[in-house]
């Protein structure tokens, strides 16, 4: 594995691998690399001769009072990870590289992007896509590997190829999850212990609800509500539900959709969902 830091180090080290013989498969990431991180690597590893990983905290997407300072960050034990996983080129650019400039042209998400994360963070999926639509570009890989877990992040990514023909094929991969259930996330780590207990809670509560095999929305919702009221710390930030990967409001579903929260605990904003598609089910 080779470490680069700037766009002209990755270009050099791309030229031979831009060619028929070989096939790149990225993973974008904001490091602080864990076992989700892992699973992407070794799915773009099975599938390509080259894997290119990017460590990026991004400070676009973030707003005025998140997290950007304190997103954790620790370059060193994230290479061992990512050579381990089958990285081949880590690359890890300053602010400077990726917007030498500031930011002259950022794109806007209009579609799916007002509701659930894109709501409560205003210009989050706006930052997300000029990165993304920036690395896409320095990389120009054949396929880009993005976890479920953020699926809303998933929807737009796709959104994005498909609007500005991009030929690069985007795989979504499964949650990788704690043996209770947490998803695992590089915000974990800001959980107090009393709040790393509770935390399970919110795959819990997803799960319950969808079990409840019912179909209105607001109820779906509110089975979510009253399960998290067992958490005694931090505040939900939202449960929403919506077909997906439109997107669009449901009150009564009958095909897929996503069930999804955002929990706020002390120091850390925690995300995950589940889907549920109506269509294979029976009456409920
Ligand atoms: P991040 O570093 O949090 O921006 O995540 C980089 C990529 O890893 C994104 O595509 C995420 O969706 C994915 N990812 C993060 N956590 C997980 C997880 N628990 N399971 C699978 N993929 C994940």
């Amino acid at each position: 594995m080779i470490v680069v830091k700037t766009k002209q180090e990755l270009q050099q080290a791309l030229k031979p691998f831009h060619l028929p013989t070989h096939s790149i498969g990225f993973v974008p990431t904001m490091g602080a690399l864990h076992e989700g991180h892992v699973s992407l690597m070794e799915a773009a590893n099975a599938n390509h001769s080259i894997v290119v990983v990017s460590i990026f905290v991004n400070p676009l997407q973030f707003g005025p009072n998140e997290d950007f300072e304190t997103y954790p960050r620790q370059l060193e034990a994230d290479q061992k990870v990512a050579r381990e996983a089958g990285c081949d080129i880590l690359f890890c650019p300053s602010v400077e590289d990726i917007y030498p400039d500031g930011f002259p042209q950022i794109v806007h998400v209009q579609q799916g992007a007002n509701v659930m994360c894109g709501k409560s963070r205003p210009g989050h999926f706006d930052g997300v896509a000029t990165v993304v639509l920036k690395l896409f570009s320095l990389i120009r890989p054949e396929a880009a590997y993005f976890g479920k877990k953020d699926a809303q992040q998933l929807a737009i990514i796709k959104q994005l190829v498909n609007e500005f023909f991009m030929p690069i094929k985007v795989v979504g991969c499964k949650t990788v999850r704690e043996e209770d259930g947490l998803a695992r996330s590089s915000r974990n780590v800001h959980l107090t212990k009393a709040e790393r207990q509770y935390a399970p809670l919110l795959y819990k509560a997803l799960q319950r609800a969808k079990a409840s095999n019912n179909r209105n929305v607001p109820e779906l919702i509110e089975l979510v509500r009253v399960s998290l009221a067992q958490i005694p710390s931090g505040s939900i930030d939202y449960i929403e539900a919506y077909e997906y990967p439109s997107l669009k409001q449901v009150e009564v579903a009958t095909g897929r959709i996503i069930l999804a929260l955002a929990y706020q605990f002390s120091h850390a904003r925690l995300i995950d969902h589940v889907q549920i598609d109506f269509s294979n089910r029976g009456e409920a």
